[in-house]
């Protein structure tokens, strides 16, 4: 009887915490969407007073001894991931002196703004100063997190996937700077233009988001426990597996919001299909960065740029939009949607080019952590990079080392889960399409049956397992990535009519 008191008491303890990150989490959505444009000074104080709560809870030494005495005891899968979880949230928040936090915080508030002067008026300099700060603070914190012998860029990559330090990322990259930048180079001299001209001009934002919500629940996103609404930047938030929000935002080119909706509603369909006896605790929610990218990606480009999974929604498509797409057969459309072409901005990025694009940051930031890289070199090593893997060099920092807010944000070592993700889906696809038919099943219209796949190999784990198990019990093997390579190769060689 005394047992089952006190794993009420753990419970009810985490619950607390897990209810003012509920409410943060909240803030963030509503500031993005709905919020006025003067609230922010005084929402930021409600933000900072529930944050510094969260903290207080999770470092109290009740918290010590409720996870002590739980640990005596038998525990469940889910309830030793909870106490993992519980034990590793406190201890990142607990190493680092508060006042140095706090000094910390305020800079970072602030960086965006700078970031975000600096960028439109295209003048890296302004911007350098405060990126030396962040980065000498990123140091010092991962110096206090580190564990013995542990490098400082391994921590920070540890925070977004664990299992995935510099020894297999570079062993990742250098798979994909050997194979994928000189098949680019072939894609592109093999001469071949796909007209995709049709997909701009004069798309209204009404019947875009009439499409959007039909392709969200199309691929399984649930609108009784979701909503779709719109923001500058598209993302997916979760208050917990019955509340889980997406945006996106309505563009001149009809595949931009079209595709980001497919691809919100991956994370969205992971979130929601998190197992009810974790929702609201520790481990309710994706596995980590890089499985929650696989997801979306898996979505956006495995289920929705393939031309299996047209045939039935096409027609929907020219319905709504008869004068522009009419005359365009379903074939042409699939091409020009998958057309590759080379530029400078990641997000805007074509299937083939994007993980060459995450490859310059994850350069880049491991020699801003390890060799103490001058940050005024950046804008210069930046075109130099982009110069030599995409063929296209940035004429100005707004378009090259400014373009992404992350490094404002002091999110060192995120960047490649971004290319993960794509690699964790491409392993994912190979497994599946072994398995069962695949493109049989998308020509049916029956989405439904992959994502039920994924949600029993995946979404319903939550953070219990890492990526790397999900990955092993579900293809059976570690990650490779030579699944992504050969994908990629086999996908762009048809399409481009090159060898591979
Ligand atoms: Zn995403």
């Amino acid at each position: 009887m005394k047992e089952r008191e006190n794993q009420g008491r753990l419970e009810s303890y985490l619950e607390r915490a897990m209810a003012i990150k509920a409410a943060l989490t909240l803030f963030e959505w509503d500031n993005e969407t709905l919020a006025p444009q003067k609230a922010g000074a005084y929402t930021a104080r409600i933000q900072g007073a529930l944050s510094a709560a969260y903290q207080e809870l999770m470092t109290d030494s009740e918290l010590v001894d409720l996870l002590k005495e739980r640990e005596s005891q038998e525990l469940s899968e889910e309830e030793s991931a909870i106490v993992r979880e519980a034990w590793e949230e406190r201890r990142e928040l607990s190493c680092i002196p508060p006042k140095e936090y706090r000094a910390y915080q305020e800079l970072v508030s602030e960086s965006a703004r700078t970031w975000a002067d600096a960028k439109k008026k295209q003048d890296f300099d302004a911007f350098a100063p405060v990126l030396e700060k962040i980065i000498s603070y990123q140091k010092k914190f991962a110096g206090y997190q580190a564990r013995k012998g542990q490098r400082l860029y391994d921590v920070m990559l540890d925070h977004y996937e664990k299992g995935f330090s510099m020894e297999r990322l570079d062993e990742f990259f250098g798979i994909l700077k050997r194979e994928l930048v000189p098949f680019l180079q072939k894609v592109i001299q093999s001469g071949v233009d796909i007209p995709d001209d049709f997909l701009t001009g004069n798309y209204s934002e009404e019947k875009q988001r009439e499409l959007a919500e039909f392709l969200a629940n199309y691929v399984g996103f649930d609108f009784d426990r979701g909503v779709l609404a719109e923001s500058a930047h598209p993302f997916t938030t979760n208050l917990h597996n019955h509340d889980v929000r997406l945006t996106t935002h309505y563009k001149e080119r009809v595949d931009s919001s079209l595709f980001s909706v497919i691809h919100e509603s991956g994370h969205g369909i992971y979130e929601l299909g998190i197992g009810d006896q974790l929702t609201l605790t520790l481990v309710g929610q994706g596995a980590s960065m890089g499985m929650h990218e696989s997801q979306s990606r898996f979505f956006e480009n495995i289920i929705g740029r393939n031309e299996a999974f047209w045939i039935p929604v096409y027609g929907k498509l020219q319905e709504l939009f008869p004068q522009q797409l009419g005359k365009v057969d379903r074939e042409d459309f699939v091409r020009a949607v998958n057309k590759v072409q080379p530029g400078l901005i990641r997000t805007e990025a074509d299937e083939l080019t994007y993980s060459l694009h995450v490859m310059v940051r994850y350069e880049l930031e491991k020699m801003l952590i390890e060799d103490n890289l001058d940050v005024r070199k950046l804008p210069e090593m930046w075109a130099d990079k982009y110069e030599e893997y995409l063929g296209v060099r940035p004429e100005h920092p707004a378009e090259g080392v400014l373009q992404d807010i992350h490094w404002a944000q002091g999110s060192f070592g995120y960047f490649p889960s971004y290319a993960l993700g794509s690699a964790f889906a491409a392993q994912i696809y190979q497994f599946m399409r072994k398995n069962m038919d695949f493109e049989g099943l998308l020509r049916q219209g029956e989405v439904d049956v992959i994502r039920q796949v994924l949600n029993r190999h995946i979404h319903r784990f939550g953070k219990v397992r890492d990526s790397r198990r999900l990955l092993m019990d579900m293809t059976g093997e570690d990650f490779k990535s030579q699944y992504y390579v050969e994908y990629l190769k086999e996908k762009y060689g048809k399409l481009y009519g090159v060898e591979v």
